[in-house]
């Protein structure tokens, strides 16, 4: 067999001309999420597909139409992991954290898996960066988690992205208010889009209050909404949360409409939104999370309430794309070479520079010093010195700025230093 093989449809390269967005994103959440107590945990990626058909709920789109399931050798089920918070309960419950040291604060950054209609933002493998808070129901850690969430965007330099907050009760208020929903969508069946009509309306109303087709949207509209109609506990923390967001100057608007597409959401729910598209295109959410106070024992460990969200990457780093942050960096510098002194000299100058901290390319190829300074600007190095037998002899380079063409002549034993001490200044006038 020959001809070329292509990556699977909706899984894409990371290549490296991309990759300093995600660093940024990702370093980001280990500065700022650490800051906070959370703590990095990671999971197996494949799981026991029991565990999403329990944990995320088996009538869900996730489970019951995306999920990549295959038997395994010995006939188990398993399942590429659709999200991120199953796999975490399953590990929290496993290591018996829920008996010995109920609170916890974890963090994770992974790939997800979703057959999902590919589309701009929306993928088969996506990255996720997701926190989780296990062992308490106190609405101040879902307004602290929100404080990460805003301080994150900001660290990151996205501006401008929406919280959408919702309630969506719990077992004691959300039956009445199901009925209420399917009594209505019932009545209106025929306005319904079709994929409500046929299985959704009475299964799982919920689902179609956040339905993007404009027939159920019309529904939607005259649908009551569930932070009327909490019970008192479910209204008291929805008040309390709500204070404490605006004591900590959390901006955020209330959405009726936000019930995340997960069954095991209870009272908070949220969704991150970048309202005007800004390069997302119609897949404008960021991320979303909520409180789900049962999937911990729903999966078989002692009652323990919870609360998480997930960010997608592949969305944070269109929206970084489309305001020009997080750009590859170039070497600080390239040393180009003329002569054989000078070639045979070039490796031990690059491992000088670098032990002084310098990112440098120097040059190994036969080529004439046009190619190579070519080269130096293609690769974006932001100095460049070019290093021939006179140089050599007289310890002296000349130091040129690519950006501006402004040369400075420093002593050759000290380049990596002098190089260091500009590029990383200028960093921190950033
Ligand atoms: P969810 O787990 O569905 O609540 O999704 C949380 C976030 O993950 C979303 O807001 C998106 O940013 C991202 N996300 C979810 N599904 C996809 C997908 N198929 N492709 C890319 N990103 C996704």
């Amino acid at each position: 067999m020959s001809g070329k093989i292509s990556s699977v449809r909706g899984m894409h390269d990371l290549l490296p001309r991309d990759a300093a967005r995600w660093h940024v994103l990702e370093e980001a959440a280990r500065v700022l999420f650490t800051r906070y107590g959370y703590e990095e945990a990671r999971t197996p990626i494949v799981e026991e597909t029991a565990l999403f058909a329990r944990g995320i709920g088996e009538g869900t789109d996730v489970v019951a139409k995306e999920m990549y399931a295959f038997a395994d050798r010995d006939g188990t089920s398993l399942a590429l992991r659709p999200e991120g918070t199953a796999g975490l309960a399953r590990a929290y419950v496993e290591h018996g954290f829920g008996v010995d040291d109920p609170q916890q604060r974890w963090f994770y950054l992974g790939p997800m898996f979703r057959h999902e209609r590919p589309q701009k933002g929306r993928y088969r493998q996506f990255f996720q960066i997701g926190v989780e808070a296990l062992g308490s129901a106190d609405p101040r850690v879902d307004a602290e988690q929100l404080e990460m969430a805003a301080r994150y965007f900001q660290y990151v330099g996205l501006s401008g992205v929406e919280l959408r907050l919702n309630s969506v009760g719990d077992e004691k208020c959300r039956p009445a208010y199901r009925e209420a929903l399917t009594r209505l969508f019932l009545d209106r069946f025929g306005d319904l889009c079709d994929q409500h009509r046929n299985e959704t309306a009475s299964k799982n109303p919920l689902r179609v209050l956040d339905c993007k087709t404009d027939r159920c949207r019309a529904v939607a509209k005259d649908a009551p909404a569930l932070i009327d109609r909490l019970c008192d506990e479910c209204n008291t923390h929805w008040g309390d949360l709500r204070k404490q967001l605006e004591g900590l100057g959390v901006a955020y608007t209330v959405d009726s409409r936000i019930v995340r597409g997960l069954d095991y959401y209870t009272r908070t729910a949220f969704e991150f939104v970048l309202p005007d598209g800004a390069g997302l295109g119609s897949q404008n959410a960021l991320g979303g999370g909520g409180r789900y106070d049962q999937l911990v024992r729903e999966l078989g460990g002692p009652p323990t309430p919870g609360v998480g969200f997930a960010l997608g990457v592949e969305r944070l780093a269109l929206a970084l794309e489309a305001i020009g942050k997080g750009e590859r960096h170039g070497p600080d510098l390239f040393v180009a070479t003329q002569g054989p002194e000078a070639e045979g000299a070039v490796l031990q100058i690059g491992s000088t520079c670098r032990t002084a901290g310098a990112r440098v390319e120097v040059n190994l190829r036969k080529a004439n010093l046009g190619n190579q300074l070519r080269r130096a600007d293609r690769q974006k190095a932001t100095f460049v010195v070019v290093i021939g037998a006179a140089e050599l002899a007289g310890g002296r380079v000349r130091l040129k700025r690519l950006a501006t063409g402004v040369e400075e002549e420093v002593a050759l034993a000290d380049l990596g230093r002098e190089v260091v001490s500009r590029c990383r200044a200028a960093d921190h006038n950033v």
